[in-house]
């Protein structure tokens, strides 16, 4: 016996933890607020309850492992081919499929910093190196800046709009531009997550891109609109070359029988999930107007989140909320996602915006 370490591959090294939102600590006489991971504060409907029971009296069969009746039931609602979904266990779990598939060591993937945590994380496990493109100012993808990034080492592109955590779409226009340039031969994954929460009439369609380009992807998620963070179904969208991939990377059986038929249902009701959406979406504006009139320099949220561009104060700002009995997510040093939720957890964290901007809480 030697007393050597198990040897584990070097690039884990340099690979950030995935730092999930925090709940707020408990606090005695008021009702916390958990602002710090984008969930949907409505609970599951009824309807998608019931499904989620009945779909539990089989939990001692494997499910369905290419998710067929889910499949079918995605690619009906978008108009797209059912050979061109290809599921996960959430569109993380997707997207990882996608960089397996596309990407070895020393392969290099674009994508716009500051933007989801889980890129770095899902790029370094497979090796690849991470090409982070700083947003513009307005805390937009700078897509010239990211067309310029590609070499021939690329072999993957992120775009996340709208983008997490500052909440910008890309527009149509920009994103026809942007997709002219990049070679026929590197995938352009375009992560939608909060599709359903934007307004914005000049933002792009990347279904549209999708079908007019053989190279584009696009991945979605149940977590946010429809409300199923908890388990775990994502998908993506793309040309079959691209889907067969990623059906050969899915983990085994990855997305479980309750979270298949939870989707289903959830696609069933959507009228009504999207009712939710609606609400929240009013919510969202009005925060966003009140903090404007607090004199935030807010960026403008398509998504279910705003964004403060707090800098060195952004710890600062996260314990006041703390205080206030709401937990945000600090990027410290950089800025604050506050996560629209219920009525009462938006007007908390209007409040504690306007009594930040008043000076130190200390
Ligand atoms: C929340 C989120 C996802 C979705 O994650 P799931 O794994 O589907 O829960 C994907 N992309 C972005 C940018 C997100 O914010």
């Amino acid at each position: 016996m030697s007393d050597l370490s198990p040897r584990i591959r070097a690039a884990l090294q340099s690979i950030p933890s995935y730092k999930p939102g925090r709940p707020p600590a408990a606090r005695e006489g008021v009702t916390s607020y958990k602002i710090s991971s984008n969930e949907n504060p409505y609970p599951p409907l009824p309807s998608v309850l019931q499904v989620v029971e009945d779909a539990a009296t089989h939990l001692n069969r494997y499910p369905d492992m290419f998710a067929t009746g889910l499949v079918n039931a995605i690619a009906a609602h978008l108009g797209v081919p059912a050979e061109h979904v290809a599921t996960g266990t959430g569109s993380v779990g997707v997207l990882g499929q996608i960089v397996q598939a596309t990407c070895g060591e020393g392969d290099e993937v674009v994508y716009a910093w500051r933007s989801f945590e889980a890129y770095p994380i899902v790029v370094g496990i497979c090796g690849a190196r991470a090409v982070q493109v700083p947003l513009t100012p307005d805390a937009r993808h700078d897509l010239d800046a990211m067309a310029a990034a590609i070499t021939d080492r690329t072999r993957l592109v992120l775009v996340c709009t709208p983008n997490n955590p500052t909440g910008p779409a890309v527009h149509a226009d920009e994103l026809e531009a942007f997709l002219d340039k990049v070679p026929s031969d590197v995938l352009v994954v375009i992560d939608e997550a909060y599709c359903e929460f934007v307004r914005d009439p000049k933002t792009a369609d990347p279904l549209t891109a999708y079908r007019n380009r053989p190279n584009v992807a696009v991945l979605r998620t149940f977590s946010k609109a429809y409300g199923l963070a908890g388990l775990r179904v994502g998908y993506a969208v793309a040309h079959p070359d691209v889907a067969d991939a990623l059906r050969k990377t899915a983990v085994p059986f990855g997305v479980s029988g309750l979270a298949q038929e939870a989707a289903i249902a959830s696609l069933k009701a959507e009228r009504e999930l999207l009712e939710r959406v609606d609400a929240l979406v009013a919510e969202r504006d009005r925060v966003l107007a009140a903090l404007r009139d607090q004199g935030w320099d807010v960026p403008d949220s398509q998504a279910n989140f705003v964004w403060l561009a707090l800098g060195d104060r952004t710890d600062e700002f996260a314990a006041a909320c703390e205080e206030a009995g709401i937990s945000v997510r600090p990027f410290s040093g950089d800025g604050a996602r506050c996560t629209v939720a219920e009525t009462e957890a938006n007007d908390r964290l209007i409040e504690v915006c306007g009594r930040f901007r008043q000076g130190p809480t200390s």
